[in-house]
């Protein structure tokens, strides 16, 4: 059984504390996407700046529950630099993984795989993730779990 405990990994808890990529992006080769989790409170911003089919640079903004901060701040890391079709598939994997479906291994993103037991959780795992498909999509409305 896991605890709650289990959820509030060392990984997770320093994430939250020094979030990576934690800043605005400003440039006309930029987008960026809102998010927002009511259920939890957690609001995140995602920017990202192409060079070719390739994402040069992924930022965030955000507040919120300490897994919310930490799955974006872990996203920025494992999609810098990747190809728009190699970030498609990560996204679809870890929304997969966190919901409890097969898929591949995620790393260092494994350390999110706790919220699988808890549903209201996974919403706030997934929030970031959403939010940077609605950036590479260039949608203008903002994206909620609720909808
Ligand atoms: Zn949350």
């Amino acid at each position: 059984m896991s605890s709650l405990t289990d959820l509030y990994q060392e990984v997770i808890l320093d994430h939250n504390k020094r979030p990576q990529n934690f800043r605005v992006l400003t440039g006309e080769a930029v987008h960026s996407a809102a998010g927002d989790n009511p259920l939890c409170g957690d609001k995140v911003t995602v920017y990202l700046r192409r060079e070719g089919d390739r994402l040069a640079e992924v930022t965030f903004q955000g507040t919120g529950c300490a897994i919310s901060q930490a799955s974006a701040s872990l996203m920025t890391e494992a999609v810098q630099g990747k190809t728009e079709e190699e970030v498609q598939r990560l996204l679809t994997a870890f929304i997969h993984a966190m919901k409890g479906e097969e898929a591949p291994d995620l790393g260092k993103l494994e350390a999110l795989a706790g919220v699988r037991d808890y549903p209201m959780r996974v919403k706030c795992a997934t929030l970031a993730w959403h939010t940077l498909h609605a950036a590479l999509e260039e949608e203008d409305a903002p994206v909620s779990t609720e909808e």
